[in-house]
């Protein structure tokens, strides 16, 4: 059988660092195991779905690189529930409840207070058919609950280990609302069986579900997918993060400057056995990757550190990746250019600095005497053209010698009167893309504006 995983978001909010790393790791799995990834759309709750969020979330998915073999909404496929969901009552195995939320509320509260856990009764599985026309005919419509089997359910789970659920611990779900729509659980097992889920990879928020969902997938003659469990990422003081995060939506992310392949190799390394680095090819990153490798306990997540990891990966990018990038940002510059500025970028948008900085105009720096007098003898002493990268140790062993000066006191007013900066590239290979024109400009232009 096909490996086949899916990702199931549900259209109500766009996606984010969070909810976007259950994305990756599906798509990783599925691009290791040679699989297919689905991506569902679990859109039944129709006063909070919106087509906006849905494409949001198709685009969201198109840039970091993750396109779907197949997409497709719960919506459209509400007459394959209902059919199904006839078919357990039939059975007895999906009955209806009259209770109302209050009713409910107060049983909880009777059940804590005896010292009982507090599970649904099954009051409404004892009705006789004359009280359930009773309560129809004073206008109760009625919710449907799935009549759990008794026992424990057990699963081998690929990143948590064996997992077991006493199913007495738990309330007979409710699957189907008094308004006739359907909560996620039905739908999302019939779709687990109609689409051949052989992996299903979540969030561990879903653990409890997962009882439920096999007891379904029972109830129907099915057999259970597996099932990973990932833990989630936290914020800075251990809550989970928030889909109002605006900052670490992926559009935001995205607009702040991270590339998609920092995205994706963060999703995929952190609160994992392996180190977070970046990958520049997913499939070196699909390789190494393992469900086995994810970690139990929740990550924090930093975003600092996805904006340095944004760093390594451009500090590895190829020219033939990044011009085109730059080129899309209005930035033009060749391989050369390209490989003395990306040691210093976090992001790509940067380059437009060192790009001004080798071509543009800068703001002269003031200057000491001793400053003066270097940048005076640079000045007269610059180096035969043209320049390469030898230029820089020439010219700087020749003005150490005549000033006395050595080290920053050498380099560092050099430095800042070529570039206006006190960082950056390796001057030696700054020097001739800067060239000797601009270089003798910018010395004089030092001097001048010192006085
Ligand atoms: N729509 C569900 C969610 O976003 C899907 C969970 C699942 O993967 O089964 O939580």
């Amino acid at each position: 059988m096909t490996t086949t995983v899916r990702f199931a978001p549900s259209p109500t909010g766009r996606l984010h660092i969070g909810n976007v790393r259950t994305a990756v790791l599906n798509w990783l799995f599925a691009l290791k195991e040679n699989g297919r990834f689905l991506l569902r759309l679990d859109d039944t709750d129709q006063l909070r779905s919106r087509e906006e969020y849905a494409q949001a979330i198709i685009e969201d998915l198109a840039w970091l690189g993750i396109q779907p073999h197949e997409t497709f909404r719960q919506s459209a496929r509400l007459s394959r529930y209902e059919e199904v969901a006839e078919r357990l009552k039939r059975e007895g195995l999906l009955y209806p409840c009259y209770e109302t939320e209050r009713e409910l509320a107060l049983k909880r509260k009777a059940a804590l207070m005896a010292g009982r856990p507090p599970v649904y009764d099954r009051a409404a599985l004892k009705l006789t058919p004359e009280a359930r026309k009773a309560l129809e005919e004073a206008g109760r419509v009625p919710h449907w609950r799935f009549r759990l089997p008794e026992g424990t359910i057990r699963w081998q789970d690929a990143v948590r280990g064996e997992v077991e659920i006493d199913l007495a611990t738990l309330s007979d779900p409710v699957l189907i609302r008094a308004d006739g729509s359907f909560l996620y659980t039905l739908p999302s097992v019939i779709d687990d069986i109609d689409y051949g889920i052989t992996h299903i990879i979540r969030g561990d928020d879903h653990v409890t579900n997962t009882a439920v969902q096999i007891a379904l997938f029972q109830a129907l003659g099915a057999t259970p997918p597996r099932f990973a469990h990932h833990a989630l990422l936290v914020d800075k003081d251990g809550g989970p993060l928030s889909k109002r995060l605006g900052s670490l939506g992926i559009a935001d992310l995205r607009k702040q400057g991270l590339e998609p392949e920092t995205i994706v190799s963060y999703c995929g390394t952190v609160a994992s056995a392996e180190p977070v680095r970046p990958f520049l090819d997913m499939k070196e990153l699909a390789e190494i990757f393992a469900l086995e490798k994810l970690s139990r306990a929740p990550a924090r997540f930093d975003e600092e550190e996805l904006f340095a990891l944004n760093a390594r990966l451009l500090h590895a990018m190829p020219c033939e990746m990044a011009l085109p990038r730059l080129k899309a940002l209005g930035l033009e510059m060749d391989c050369h250019a390209w490989e003395v500025i990306r040691p210093n970028l976090r992001t790509l948008a940067e380059a437009a600095d060192w790009l001004a900085i080798i071509r543009g105009e800068i703001e002269p720096p003031a200057l000491t005497e001793e400053e003066k007098n270097l940048i005076e003898s640079a000045l007269n002493n610059l180096p035969p053209e043209p320049w390469d990268e030898t230029t820089w140790k020439t010219w700087t062993s020749t003005l150490k010698q005549l000033t006395g000066l050595k080290g920053r006191r050498l380099f560092m007013p050099l430095r800042r009167a070529l570039t206006g900066r006190e960082h950056g590239p390796e001057m030696s290979r700054l020097l001739p893309l800067i060239g000797p024109e601009k270089a003798a400009a910018r010395l004089r232009a030092a001097l001048t504006d010192s006085g």
